[in-house]
């Protein structure tokens, strides 16, 4: 059984086709998303809907639940929260209402994931060192936990001390936590434009990293004619 962890889509609907059309040639079956799936780009209807068809575990992202509901956006960065507004917009009640009834956690077979951090789901840290994530640890009763939100794709490794690193392929050993940061599909920040997505082989026990080209310029061309920030469109050429 091998599933596929798609971390923040972003509404970019060309990265996430990309994205599902190498899963499926690498044998995937299941899936599951780690929030996130609307926000900053220009197709936030047709991911949401393309990923209710994969009919996988979703977990709430900061990006779905500002865009579920009504709340004023101070404090959001200024072009996170043009892009929220505009989101709302496109998105049915009943969408919206999708995204609103998302969970914070959820536990998937022998795994678990999250948006953000185990330890307080709900206010959307980020978990970029050891500390960080040796407060999610605490939390964490499988032996293997995945977590988006940074869109930088890090594992950090608990034994009795917590290591962190880059990684492409880690062989799960048994004994051991992890907590594994997926990427992100729709919008790289690790300075590689490839869209990021990550296998889970559960016979094999094993994960994998992958990085997979997508027309990045389509989806710049629907930023700027939906009238989002340029800044927007520019970083997915970069990765940032
Ligand atoms: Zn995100």
């Amino acid at each position: 059984m091998k599933y596929a962890i798609l971390g923040d889509i972003h509404a970019n609907y060309e990265a996430l086709t990309a994205v599902l059309a190498d899963a499926a040639k690498r044998g995937v079956s299941r899936y599951v998303c780690l929030g996130d799936i609307v926000g900053y780009n220009a197709s936030p209807v047709e991911c949401l809907e393309r990923v209710r068809e994969l009919d996988c575990p979703v977990v709430r992202g900061n990006h779905d639940h500002y865009c579920a509901i009504d709340t004023d956006l101070e404090g959001f960065h200024p072009i996170a929260a043009d892009v929220v507004g505009w989101t709302r917009s496109q998105l049915s009640d009943e969408q919206r209402a999708y995204l609103g009834a998302l969970t914070y956690v959820k536990r998937v077979e022998t795994f678990t994931i999250v948006h953000s951090t185990l330890d307080t789901p709900e206010m959307w840290g980020y978990v970029f060192d050891k500390l960080e994530a040796d407060a999610s640890f605490a939390y964490q009763t499988s032996a293997l936990c995945f977590y988006g939100h940074t869109h930088v794709p890090l594992a950090f490794e608990k034994t009795d001390r917590v290591r962190v690193g880059l990684y492409s392929r880690i062989k799960v050993v048994l004994g051991r936590k992890y907590f594994i940061n997926a990427g992100s599909v729709g919008q790289p920040r690790d300075g590689d434009p490839r869209a990021a997505y990550v296998t889970y082989d559960l016979l094999a026990n094993e994960i994998e990293l992958h990085r997979v080209e997508y027309d990045f310029k389509t989806t710049q061309k629907k930023i700027k004619d939906a009238g989002l920030p340029d800044r927007v469109a520019s970083r997915l050429a970069l990765g940032r």
